[in-house]
């Protein structure tokens, strides 16, 4: 594909390290095309639910069928933008459903042909490169990406900021249970067979625990500017 993009950043972290807040102001920045791959993998597990899907005893090949339905039809980005894909429910199945193969390959195809060829920003004008933030974007999905990230923070700012997150949803949280279940998704992402959350050998790691969000955003600058040679 001649017109295939090359200017790719991947990044990766764990639930509540910051990606998202990151890649917006990278988005804003450079006029890159961002896209969220956490929601995905939460708007087919959000459609399961309300299919009033038996969560616990999960069919993999009903979840899969499900989720190709969604990406042909582009029904996922309608889930995607359901606040609900952020609910304590949601949080709790979605670690189960991201780990089945076949849908992740599924998801694959999805994610490759953004980062190949990202959208239009909202405004219409063509995106300057493009954002994928996940699990295993660097390593799985975008391997050759120029600019990889990979962030990360302690389990407890982590839980802070998401307790944070429901409060202001409207939901009834405790600090505990929030801290438990974010210790229980990283295991479980980190440990599943295919494609488990790892930092590619050539990430550049940035630490939110001791890097608020302005320091976060210059260091992605300067290593932007190296290795993209873009203001
Ligand atoms: O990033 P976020 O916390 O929204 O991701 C929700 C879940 O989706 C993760 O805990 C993980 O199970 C799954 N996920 C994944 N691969 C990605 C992105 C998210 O498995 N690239």
């Amino acid at each position: 594909m001649p017109n295939e993009n090359k200017n790719i950043i991947a990044i990766d972290g764990p639930a509540g390290a910051g990606k998202g807040t990151l890649t917006k102001k990278l988005c804003e920045h450079y006029k890159f095309a961002g896209l969220d791959t956490g929601s995905l993998y939460r708007a087919i597990t959000l459609c399961l639910i309300k299919m009033g899907t038996d969560m616990d005893k999960l069919d993999e090949q009903f979840a899969t069928d499900v989720a190709e339905r969604l990406s042909d039809t582009h029904e996922i980005l309608t889930y995607a933008k359901n606040p609900e894909i952020r609910s304590q429910l949601t949080n709790k199945y979605v670690a189960s459903v991201a780990k089945i193969p076949e849908l992740r390959k599924i998801m694959r195809k999805y994610q490759t042909k953004f980062a190949i060829n990202p959208p239009s920003l909202e405004d219409g004008t063509p995106a300057k490169g493009a954002i994928i933030e996940g699990r295993d974007i660097g390593t799985v999905i975008c391997p050759d990406a120029p600019v990889k990230f990979f962030m990360t923070a302690n389990a407890e700012t982590r839980a802070s900021r998401r307790l944070k997150q429901y409060l202001d949803q409207g939901e009834t949280a405790n600090y505990q249970e929030v801290l438990e279940s974010i210790i229980a998704r990283d295991e479980a992402d980190r440990t599943r067979e295919t494609s488990p959350m790892k930092q590619a050998d050539d990430a550049i790691v940035i630490d939110t625990s001791i890097n608020d969000k302005e320091q976060t955003f210059e260091m992605a600058k300067k290593i932007i500017k190296e290795k993209l040679n873009l203001e």
